[in-house]
């Protein structure tokens, strides 16, 4: 089971070497755009993913395209008002439409990575089809990379976030095209209850080990093994010790989670006995009631594991 950390900034990075992770599973690149006076031109962005990359020496970092837009607000672009901005101009909607600002991280991204290998997934894909508006952006960055004669990536990894529900039905479509995928459980969990994931009146409204959210998980999984497409999990959910077990229940054997989650979820790991939970999670996941983490509890409790 690989436990990788959750990033943004580049002082986060020592965390990477103490908190003992594999490797960064998410890395939000939009961080660097927030705090930043104005647009991070091409150069700046290509130094400071060289330096992320620098920072992880030999471990994967799995960089995020811009996920802007919605409650995530660049000071210095024109922000339109939206009623429903969770649901409004965000992420890789933006990113299609005015492709300007995706190809610039693009071509920093690819620039940065010389002889390595650029993992990039995309936030917000409800369409297969922006999955391949995404992928075509990006071949044309490594062929205009190419013709300039300059060094690029060894291998590019394309990865899409699975975040929006639509995108539950499109699994098999979806993962014969990616080269890997990871479960945005915020968003995905804020969309599939309809409950604002910022409004605490209805955040925790619905608990994350609740049926649904577990049935929904295991089609995931399911799907991910069919097309032995690499499947992470890189929500808050991962950072929770008995959610991070019940997802080891359901088969996810990477997840990503913030850098003070390790140390309590690796405890947890060394403790389980995958293969009794796998047998548990079998049955609890066609529980009745409204979350399982009573009974999560009390296993954890029998078999003699802290959570
Ligand atoms: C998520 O939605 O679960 C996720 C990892 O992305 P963010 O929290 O940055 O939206
Ligand atoms: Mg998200």
């Amino acid at each position: 089971i690989s436990l990788h950390m959750n990033a943004g900034l580049l002082v986060e990075l020592p965390h990477l070497e103490d908190s003992g992770a594999d490797g960064i599973g998410l890395f939000r690149t939009e961080l660097q755009f927030l705090i930043s006076a104005s647009f991070p031109r091409r150069e700046r962005q290509t130094r400071f993913y060289e330096a992320i990359l620098e920072a992880a020496g030999e471990r994967p970092v799995v960089f995020r395209a811009l996920d802007i837009g919605g409650d995530k607000v660049l000071p210095f672009m024109r922000h339109m008002q939206e009623d429903n901005p969770a649901l409004g101009w965000r992420a890789m909607r933006m990113a299609l439409d005015r492709p300007g600002l995706f190809r610039t991280q693009i071509r920093a991204l690819l620039r940065a990575s010389r002889g390595r290998t650029l993992r990039v997934m995309l936030p917000m894909i409800a369409e297969v089809a922006e999955f391949d508006a995404a992928k075509a952006l990006v071949e044309r960055e490594r062929a205009l990379l190419e013709v300039q004669g300059r060094e690029g990536p060894r291998e590019v990894h394309l990865g899409a976030m699975i975040e929006v529900p639509s995108l539950l039905w499109r699994l098999d479509e979806l993962f014969e095209k990616v080269d890997f995928a990871s479960v945005g459980s915020n968003d995905l969990l804020q969309f599939l209850f309809a409950a604002d994931r910022t409004n605490e009146r209805v955040a925790s409204r619905y608990d994350p080990l609740s049926p649904a959210v577990l049935r929904v998980l295991a089609h995931i999984v399911e799907a991910a093994e069919r097309h032995a497409t690499p499947l992470t999990l890189c929500g808050e959910m991962a950072s929770r010790p008995l959610e991070a077990m019940a997802l080891i229940g359901l088969g996810f054997r990477t997840i990503s989670m913030a850098p003070a989650a390790i140390g309590p979820v690796k405890s947890m790991i060394l403790e389980l006995d995958a293969g009794a939970l796998t047998e548990a999670m079998r049955e609890l996941i066609e529980d009745t009631g409204a979350s399982i983490r009573g009974a999560l509890e009390r296993f954890a409790r029998e078999h003699g594991i802290e959570v």
